[in-house]
C-alpha cells in the first residue's frame, strides 16, 4: 500500500529467518495483539507475523472503532461486558491510548 498523500511505500519486504518461536498468519488487531503481549508479558522476542497485505488490511482497518456490547444474543452481551467494560481494563487502555498521541 501506498502512503495516502505520497509516493513511498509503507510497508516493505523483509527477509525471514530460518526459524521462529512463534508465527502467527495476518497482521489484524487479533495477531499483533498476540505478538505484542507473547513479547510483553512472555519475553518472547523471535516472533513472526506474516501479512499477504498491509497491516490493518483486514477487518481491523476498516471497522467503526466502538468499544460497545451491542451483539444482541444472551450469550454475547455478558462476555463483552466482562471483557471492554471492566473500569480498570478501560481506564488503563485510554492512558496508553493518550500516551501514544503525547497526552492530548
Ligand atoms: C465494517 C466493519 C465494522 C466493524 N465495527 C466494529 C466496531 O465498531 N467495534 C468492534 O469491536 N468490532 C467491529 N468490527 C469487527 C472487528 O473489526 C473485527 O472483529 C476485528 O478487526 C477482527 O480482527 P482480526 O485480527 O481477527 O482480523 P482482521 O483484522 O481481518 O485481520 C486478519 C489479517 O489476516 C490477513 N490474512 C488473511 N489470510 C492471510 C494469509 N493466508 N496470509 C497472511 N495474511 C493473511 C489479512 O490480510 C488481515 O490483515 C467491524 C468489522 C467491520 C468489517
Amino acid at each position: 500500500m501506498l502512503q495516502l498523500f505520497g509516493k513511498e511505500r509503507m510497508w516493505r519486504a523483509h527477509e525471514l529467518k530460518r526459524s521462529y518461536d512463534v508465527v502467527i498468519v495476518g497482521a489484524g488487531v487479533h495477531g499483533l495483539g498476540i505478538a505484542y503481549y507473547l513479547g510483553k508479558k512472555h519475553g518472547l522476542r523471535n516472533i513472526a507475523v506474516l501479512e499477504r497485505s498491509y497491516l490493518g488490511a483486514g477487518n481491523s482497518g476498516r471497522n467503526t472503532a466502538i468499544i460497545r456490547s451491542n451483539y444482541r444474543t444472551a450469550e454475547g452481551i455478558p462476555f463483552y461486558d466482562a471483557s471492554a467494560f471492566r473500569r480498570a481494563w478501560l481506564e488503563s487502555f485510554v492512558q496508553r491510548v493518550r500516551s501514544f498521541d503525547g497526552g492530548a
